[in-house]
């Protein structure tokens, strides 16, 4: 009788050189922990085992990717990796006009700056911390306009990037369109736990945002994973390459911003692209005063290179189908544990629901920094909150923003870890659940005033 075999799969691709990790004890991460005033984005990566903080600039690059640092044309004007930059912009992303920047965030602050007037409105499907920093700064108010599923973390939705078009419509009724700086949308949404847009919906919302003459741009720093979501899930996609996907998806859109630290994988670099030349015009005017010359945009030559070659190994399908199953992987291993998460499982991240794991805990002690906290101490893995710290005060009532959604996420880096890193990830989030009811709060100390997460300090209860 011949048996069923099952068949795995790996990754489409083996190691060449390796970075030695330092094993540390409980008492050194105790240590640790304290001086770096449990907050993760505090501790020295030294003392950190397996790192799961961020997807962002962690990333391991290719052999093609190291080669091409070797190709740098460090000239301080119109170096040719800068051209090859803009060529495959062209062919990936289909946008005409690039402007380079430092990183995702300073694309932010100068399309916040152009589109932007002191009174404006801006929507999105949910926020995220940097972007809503650099709306707010340049004096609009962002109103979130994502579907009502997206703040359930136990719901199946397939698109939980949506934007409500009901919502969307009523609010440009509300302020006028006039008064709408632009609509943006990202995908796939890393605040509601890594979930994709659907093309309909995009469609639908670029038709609306249309009829109104307002703009309608596209945090495409993970938009490849969106692509591939689609492909996945929405019927009529399944036969189509990621590239093409991604192509369509963003034809839709005036503009883009991307970091180009997560999907591009390297560790450095930011894109701002657009069909409109007027904002185009503005960007390459602004980023001399920012960033540097608009054929460098605050970067060398040899990074502009990798993230031309990045971007041609960013649609491969193989690729994101070993980045996104391990994800899948981590989720399903939990799930054995019955650890409470976001589902459907996200593309960069399983975000942990904080709320439920330690349900013992008001929102005012933070129960996701702890969480946090609490996994680093057992293990040495590093993961970060995405819960009330992460949202910040209301700007106007200086309370806690209270967010639905109280998340520890733990983000894969792309082609850095072992699916033996994800067992051990995951053993020790068993361990913490198992002893989950001794586990006290946090006091914040220290809260600076922007983007607090990063540097607030907390004491445990
Ligand atoms: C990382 C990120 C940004 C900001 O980019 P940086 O390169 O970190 O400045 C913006 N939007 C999304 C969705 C991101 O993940």
């Amino acid at each position: 009788m011949t048996k069923l075999i099952k068949r795995s799969w790996a990754e489409p691709f083996k190691i060449k050189m390796v970075e030695p990790l330092k094993m540390t004890s409980k008492v050194d991460r105790e240590k640790a922990l304290k001086e770096a005033g449990f907050n993760t984005f505090l501790l020295r990566s030294e003392y950190v085992y397996i790192d799961l903080l961020t997807d962002s600039g962690t990333n391991a690059m290719s052999d093609y990717q190291w080669a091409g640092l070797m190709l740098g044309d460090e000239a301080y004007a119109g170096s040719k990796n800068f051209y090859y930059l803009w060529d495959n912009v062209k062919k990936y992303y289909g946008m005409p006009y690039l402007v380079p920047t430092h990183q995702g965030r300073a694309a932010e602050h100068m399309i916040s700056k152009i589109l932007i007037k002191a009174g404006d409105y801006v929507a999105g499907n949910m926020y995220f911390t940097t972007t809503r920093v650099h709306q707010e700064l340049a004096g609009a108010t962002f109103i979130d306009v994502i579907i009502d599923e997206a703040h359930d973390p136990q719901n199946l939705h397939p698109f939980k990037g949506n934007i409500d078009p009901q919502k969307l419509t009523d609010l440009i009724k509300k302020v006028t369109p006039k008064k709408m700086a632009y609509v943006y949308m990202a995908g796939p949404v890393n605040m509601a736990g890594g979930q994709p847009f659907s093309m309909k919906n995009l469609k639908e919302i670029g038709g609306i945002c249309k009829k109104h003459n307002i703009q309608l741009w596209f945090d495409a720093t993970r938009a490849t994973e969106n692509a591939y979501f689609i492909k996945m899930r929405e019927k009529g996609y399944e036969k189509k390459t990621v590239s093409q996907i991604l192509k369509e998806m963003c034809s839709h859109f005036d503009g883009i911003w991307v970091s180009a630290k997560k999907d591009l994988m390297v560790n450095i670099g930011g894109i701002l692209a657009t069909k409109n030349k007027h904002v185009y015009e503005e960007a390459r005017n602004m980023v001399v005063i920012y960033e540097g010359l608009h054929t460098y945009g605050g970067l060398a030559g040899r990074d502009m290179e990798a993230m031309a070659r990045g971007m041609e190994e960013m649609v491969s399908f193989d690729n994101i189908k070993a980045r996104i199953g391990q994800v899948e992987y981590c989720g399903k291993q939990l799930e054995k544990y019955d650890i409470p998460m976001v589902k459907p499982f996200g593309g960069h991240a399983i975000f942990l629901d904080a709320k439920q794991f330690l349900p013992h805990l008001k929102q005012d002690v933070f129960p996701a920094q702890t969480l946090a906290a609490e996994i680093y101490a057992d293990s040495g893995v590093r993961a970060m909150e995405r819960g009330v710290v992460s949202a910040g005060r209301n700007q106007k009532t200086g309370e806690h923003n209270y967010p639905k959604l109280e998340l520890v996420r733990l983000t894969f880096p792309r082609r850095v870890y072992t699916q033996a890193h994800i067992d051990v990830t995951v053993e020790s989030i068993a361990e913490v659940y198992n002893h989950r009811k001794k586990i006290k709060g946090l006091a914040m100390i220290y809260e600076p005033k922007y983007l607090r997460f990063f540097q607030a300090r907390f004491k445990r209860l």
